[in-house]
């Protein structure tokens, strides 16, 4: 996790990363961070949590602000939201790490000014998120794109490493089943390894998902994975083969370059995406 104060790009201070133990550790150890952070620059004026799911989003449900059905040991409905907001006494907002990142890139990265845009995240798992008119998507829960389903590749014949579906495009796709499939991490295979074109098949078809739900005007691909840039070219010319002249928008001509894009923000996405979602609650639009 990290913990940050912030007013955006450029001056994100007192950041501190610290590693996902139990809740009673990690909620202290954060709650210390902002101690420090605040004698040193100052009290925040919102708290904003961008968290690994599932989570509770509704603020009119009972469970609001709890980590729900994790496998992630220890954190199955674990408050989360509940002591941080207590003890920092601010406004806030509870919602996924990956929409934090695509609010983020819609205020100052890569698709800064759109109205409809789509961020997945490839690392050790797969998340998503929505921007449609402007505002983030949620159902009676966040998108938990990760684990849609995906035609599987002829030369893939690893089970998949989802716990609850197997081979959805989590259980094919993301950093823990290409390290399960290939024996190594994904950042050691070779760039011309053919891990990468089995990669790009399966998180091109969540692209051509995406855009038959909800046609978005740019997608982001980021997380650990996307570090390995070769495979931004490999998904642009499978998702084309996809679309096979399907769909007309502007945005799928040429070669896709600034539709299928990794995130201007980098790695700094997911704690300025909190600030521009902490700015957006102050300035009363929630
Ligand atoms: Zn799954």
């Amino acid at each position: 996790m990290v913990a940050a104060l912030s007013r955006g790009p450029g001056e994100i201070l007192g950041r501190e990363r610290i590693p996902t133990r139990t809740p009673e550790e990690t909620i202290a150890r954060l709650l210390s961070c902002f101690a420090r952070a605040s004698e040193e620059f100052g009290s925040p004026e919102a708290l904003v949590v961008g968290t690994f799911g599932p989570a509770d989003l509704d603020p009119a449900s009972p469970t609001y602000g709890l980590i729900t059905a994790t496998p992630k040991p220890h954190w199955s409905q674990t408050d989360l939201l509940g002591p941080l907001q207590k003890a920092l006494g601010v406004p806030a907002v509870f919602e996924t790490d990956v929409a934090a990142s695509l609010y983020g890139e819609v205020t100052w990265g890569a698709a800064q000014g759109m109205k409809h845009a789509a961020y997945l995240t490839v690392g050790t798992g797969i998340g998503g998120a929505l921007l449609i008119d402007g505002g983030i998507l949620h159902g009676i829960g966040h998108p938990e794109m990760g684990h849609m389903r995906v035609s599987r590749h002829a030369k893939d014949d690893f089970k998949g490493s989802c716990p609850f579906h197997q081979d959805c495009l989590e259980g094919l796709a993301a950093g823990t089943s290409m390290s399960q499939r290939w024996g190594i991490p994904a950042e050691e295979l070779p760039v011309d390894h053919p891990a990468w074109e089995i990669e790009a098949f399966y998180l091109a078809q969540a692209c051509l998902n995406l855009l038959m739900i909800a046609p978005p005007e740019v997608i982001i691909l980021g997380g650990g994975v996307m570090h390995q840039r070769q495979l931004f070219p490999l998904v642009r010319a499978e998702l084309l083969r996809l679309v096979d002249g399907y769909l007309a928008y502007e945005q799928l001509r040429g070669d896709l370059v600034n539709f299928i894009v990794p995130p201007a923000l980098g790695d700094d996405a997911g704690v300025l995406g909190c600030v521009a979602l902490g700015q957006r609650l102050l300035a009363g639009r929630f």
